[in-house]
């Protein structure tokens, strides 16, 4: 049996002791796990199955496609709501899955109406109000008119509308007045359709850093994303563990090729990197193909041979180099990239920090050559 030469381990216990610990925030307890892009990087199917398990009554995914994967894998009891639709996209399937729909226009509420009346199985809607980050959702002056067709519909009976939402443009200082001012937008969106007649099941507006530290953006649904899989939304302010937030995903490797050089040694592509004394080279068997940054060239951080290291040099394809100094290693020892940093490793988030991006992007750019495990799913079903 050979052993991967790089994995990307997923902790389900601590995305259930994530959702558990967000969802005791919660005046209302309802909590919607974010699970697009494949679970952000996690695993669709162990980020859904494992938030479900932390008590997640509602899961979402931007594609329906996304949405289907999950019914079909037998997520059968949660709320699935899908958000990011296409005009050609299956509008029956998604309603034979019982998945639910999220609508921006009346176009949208038409397309939906049409797939209930073919099918004979009524939709479940959610509108959607620009409140001020300026991408999807209703614009303020058109929020009647799509309120107005979704309730006529409605009255038809081929849909029903179970959701009134927005989206925070400042998700990471949800302290900025724009929160404020989408706060107030939402409540005036939300009165406008109540007026007219709504009555949802659901209105909900709280990304991780809004359900984390703001309690009147909770509504009667929190939508966490990141917080889920335990980075911060907020690292400016707070890291994980003053969160309460246990980090999910830990990437490590093999070291491929262990070598003595002398001093003066040019190292990797254009030698950005040169050896100051006679020191040992460990190669690590991960690149950009992997989602390693290329600009983590030198300043990429990572726990090998005891220590804190720099990569040394341009990052590659599929590898890159450390400078061990005089620390014993050999080839097969194994390196960490990033983790809950518990035992010293960097994080997800010192990562973001030296490649100048957010952790966001850190975990959902994994490519598909790594091996993937699980551990601490004892227990969960399927
Ligand atoms: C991605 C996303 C979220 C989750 O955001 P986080 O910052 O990861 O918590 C919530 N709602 C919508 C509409 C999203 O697209």
């Amino acid at each position: 049996m050979s052993t991967p030469r790089a994995t990307a381990r997923v902790d389900a216990a601590a995305i259930r002791h994530n959702v558990a610990e967000l969802r005791s925030r919660v005046a209302s307890g309802q909590l919607l796990a974010v699970v697009k892009a494949d679970g952000y990087g996690h695993g669709l199917l162990t980020a859904a199955t494992a938030a479900v398990a932390g008590g997640a009554q509602w899961l979402g995914t931007a594609l329906l496609q996304e949405a289907l994967e999950l019914r079909a894998a037998g997520l059968t009891q949660p709320r699935v709501v899908a958000w990011l639709l296409d005009p050609d996209d299956d509008w029956d399937a998604a309603l034979r899955g019982d998945i639910d729909l999220s609508a921006n226009d009346a176009a949208t509420v038409a397309a939906v109406a049409g797939a209930a009346a073919r099918t004979g199985r009524p939709a479940r809607l959610h509108l959607k109000i620009d409140t001020g980050l300026g991408r999807a959702g209703s614009p303020a002056d058109r929020w009647a008119e799509l309120v107005d067709a979704a309730l006529r519909a409605q009255a038809e009976g081929v849909l029903e509308v179970v959701g009134l939402w927005s989206h925070l443009a400042y998700a990471d200082a949800p302290h900025h007045p724009t929160t404020d001012h989408q706060i107030e937008a939402f409540r005036a969106a939300v009165d406008t359709a109540e007026r007219a007649g709504a009555r949802p099941e659901v209105r909900h507006l709280a990304n991780s850093a809004a359900t984390l530290t703001r309690p009147d953006a909770h509504f009667d649904l929190v939508r966490p994303g990141l917080a889920v899989y335990g980075l911060s939304p907020i690292p400016d302010q707070a890291d994980s563990s003053t969160l309460g937030l246990r980090p999910a995903l830990t990437l490590t490797a093999r070291l491929g090729l262990v070598k003595r050089v002398p001093a003066g040694q040019g190292v990797s592509y254009l030698h950005r990197y040169t050896t100051k004394r006679p020191t040992t080279l460990g190669l690590v068997p991960l690149g950009y193909a992997d989602g390693v940054p290329r600009n983590a060239t030198n300043v990429g951080p990572v726990l090998a041979a005891g220590a804190r290291r720099t990569i040394a040099g341009t990052v590659c394809m599929d590898q890159f180099v450390l400078d061990l100094g005089d620390d014993p290693a050999q080839a097969g020892d194994e390196v960490v990239l990033f983790g809950p940093g518990d035992d010293g490793e960097p994080t997800a988030e010192d990562w973001a920090r030296a490649t100048g991006t957010i952790s966001y992007e850190i975990v959902t750019r994994l490519g598909p050559r790594l091996s993937r495990v699980v551990v601490g799913a004892d227990g969960i079903a399927g």
